[in-house]
């Protein structure tokens, strides 16, 4: 059966909201405790840096309105949140207007490998000492 639009906005609004919330209290526990709710596991482990180490930091960086320390926390997920943001609203519109996702496009596979490809060159790049200046570290 499918939804109304009434009721995607309804699910919608409550799956974002839901996900503020929790945003919100990791959030406050971060900024104002210090407490990092997430390790990374492939830190942990080896003390090699993903390609997603620093995101979070940067991501509340960025929140701060501090891009540069932003940058230097993640430089990959600083320069393509704003288009996975983008990417994200697309599909959410589309379902709140027709009840599915955007179709997938010619190229999204392509944009997807070649994002795969890129995040793992940023994360073997980040581990050498040649391209020590990817790995996430703070300015301030
Ligand atoms: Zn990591």
């Amino acid at each position: 059966m499918k939804h109304s639009r009434q009721k995607r906005l309804q699910t919608v609004g409550l799956v974002t909201g839901a996900l503020a919330a929790v945003w919100c209290l990791w959030y406050f526990l971060y900024t104002r405790f210090g407490i990092e709710l997430l390790h990374c596991p492939v830190h942990s482990l080896t003390g090699l840096y993903c390609p997603g180490c620093g995101t979070m930091r940067a991501i509340v960086a960025l929140l701060q309105l501090q891009p540069h320390q932003a940058i230097r926390y993640n430089v990959l997920t600083t320069l393509t949140l704003p288009f996975l943001a983008l990417y994200l609203a697309l599909h959410i519109l589309s379902y709140i207007r027709r009840g599915h996702g955007l179709a997938p496009g010619r190229f999204d596979k392509w944009i997807a490998i070649g994002y795969i490809v890129l995040a793992v060159a940023f994360g073997i790049m980040r581990n050498l000492p040649w391209f020590a200046f990817l790995a996430p570290t703070g300015i301030l």
